[in-house]
């Protein structure tokens, strides 16, 4: 980590970082109005130009750097053969308009990774448009409204939310023009049974469950919750994100849910954040197939279909009419029948399929069980060896995948979660747990760990020294944690400013 302060103005009058050759043409004067008067821009030579965007680049933290315990987001490593499947040539130069049986290949990887979907999760259905975890609940929840509406039960409004659930699935809620009711939480951080039952009427959308929840708890009366939504005739929407604890152990639609989302960014690998691409593929039962957002990917066999014979055909390619002679099976787009609609320009965030699937089939159906094992072992690991030095609300119970801690230190009653999260960026974890969310209202001062599957007994034991070691500064001198963080390229910033008033223009 940088430790000196940046020099960013390196702007000097008159400085070029770039040689042209020679005019060898007449010039001719530009149309007018075709250049602004001024554009104030940086003048930099190029050396100093290239140190400043490598120096820039070596800012970065990301999972390649180090430990990155963010919670409910499942930061794990990106295998490098990912990377190199989605860059091959075959997926890059393909275009989205070319007609489908020029595309076979990419046709079949996104019917095939439809298939995998299927069995983990235990669907009959799957469809790759949604570009993200919550648009894929917008998906779901649509999907929810197409059914109810197609029976005729237009009464239902309300869609069910505990008090622990991510902050997309009130906001899917509102966009889907539905009013949300909160659920409470009991005291082993499950669903409130009673809180269900007092809200479960002919009104009812259906409960958007997270399962693990955020609290990294698998809900223990998970079947009665299922019965009461499915007894009033709503349906269970699955928020996948926290999939990763339970692939290959159970399958979510075997627990009761009618749709799903995944987030293949989280759970498949995928380097993400910061708002880049990502993919949340809805699955869903056999009664919700038919409204699933379109299109996807179907196989066709010969005998089906077969326009015209290759040595006898009267069209050329590019003709209208012209339907190659497919080979025994073959790949086509389809619309289900009362299809939501589409989502997505084309075809969803295809980059991100193509890591998903290399993914998958990497580790095969023993190796995704393995994963799961090993990431709920490693927050067990954590939460076991913090529970002594940081409050955890829950730690009479199991954890799955990840756990929440409180940023609660005895005998330091003013340090917060938001200094130990600067302190620990000190102390080379700089990406720290995500804090305070779930909301303060469920576990307040919460810092949420999730270590994933992919890091070392050794990482996590530096982790554990570092946040025992921050336990005993909050008590011997509180002041450096309330100043942390001192060894970042920038201090504590004032969070709200920088995320509503960015400064991206250069000089203003
Ligand atoms: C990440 C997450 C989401 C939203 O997924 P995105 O892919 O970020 O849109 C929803 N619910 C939970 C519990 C999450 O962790």
């Amino acid at each position: 980590m940088m430790t000196e302060p940046l020099l960013f103005e390196i702007s000097r009058p008159g400085r070029v970082g770039v040689s042209t050759p020679g005019c060898d043409v007449p010039k001719t004067e530009l149309p007018m109005g075709l250049l602004r008067d001024a554009l104030p821009l940086p003048e930099v030579a190029e050396i100093d130009l290239i140190r400043h965007y490598t120096r820039l680049s070596q800012l970065n933290y990301g999972v390649d750097v180090g430990f990155y315990p963010l919670g409910s987001c499942s930061m794990k490593y990106n295998p490098k053969i990912n990377e190199d499947a989605a860059g091959l040539p075959g997926f890059t130069r393909t275009h989205p308009y070319q007609p489908w049986y020029q595309v076979q290949g990419n046709l079949r990887l996104m019917f095939l990774l439809q298939e995998m979907l299927k069995s983990i999760g235990g669907f009959d259905a799957v469809s790759l448009q949604p570009a993200a975890g919550a648009h894929g609940e917008l998906a779901g929840v649509l999907i929810m409204r197409a059914y109810h509406r197609s029976r005729g039960d237009e009464q239902r409004v309300k869609v069910l939310i505990p008090d622990s659930a991510h902050g997309t699935n009130p906001a899917t809620t509102s966009m889907s023009g539905f009013e949300m009711v909160e659920i409470k939480s009991d005291d082993r951080g499950n669903v409130d049974l009673d809180d269900l039952r007092a809200h479960c009427d002919d009104t009812v959308v259906g409960l958007m469950l997270t399962n693990p929840n955020t609290l990294g708890l698998f809900d223990e009366h998970l079947a009665d919750v299922v019965t009461l939504v499915h007894g009033c005739g709503g349906l269970m929407y699955g928020d996948g994100a926290n999939l990763n604890a339970i692939m290959g152990i159970a399958k979510p639609a075997e627990l009761g849910f009618d749709v799903m989302h995944f987030n293949l960014h989280k759970t498949f690998a995928t380097p993400h954040g910061g708002g880049g691409p990502g993919s949340g593929p809805v699955g869903v039962t056999a009664e919700l197939a038919p409204f699933l957002p379109g299109p996807i990917a179907v196989i066709e066999q010969e005998d089906a279909w077969c326009a015209c014979d290759e040595t006898d055909c009267e069209h050329e390619p590019g003709d209208e009419g012209f339907e190659p002679c497919p080979p025994e099976f073959y790949f086509r787009l389809a619309w289900p029948d009362q299809s939501i609609g589409r989502l997505k320009a084309f075809y969803g965030n295809y980059g991100v399929m193509v890591k998903a699937y290399t993914y998958i089939r990497m580790l095969g159906a023993a190796g995704l069980r393995e994963v799961s094992e090993n990431a709920v072992l490693n927050a067990n690991y954590l939460q076991a060896r913090l529970k002594d030095v940081y409050p955890i609300p829950h730690a009479d119970r199991v954890c799955m995948h990840e756990f929440v801690a409180q940023g609660k230190i005895a005998g330091a009653p003013d340090i917060l979660a938001m200094d130990i999260a600067k302190r620990l960026m000190d102390l080379g974890h700089a990406h720290p747990p995500t804090v305070y969310f779930p909301l303060p209202r469920i576990v307040p001062e919460a810092l949420m760990i999730e270590p994933t599957e992919t890091e070392s007994k050794e990482t996590l034991d530096q982790f554990v020294a570092d946040l025992i070691q921050i336990a005993e500064e909050a008590r011997t001198d509180p002041d450096l944690l309330h100043q942390a963080p001192h060894h970042t390229p920038v201090g504590r910033l004032d969070e709200v400013q920088a995320a509503r008033s960015p400064v991206l223009c250069y000089k203003g």
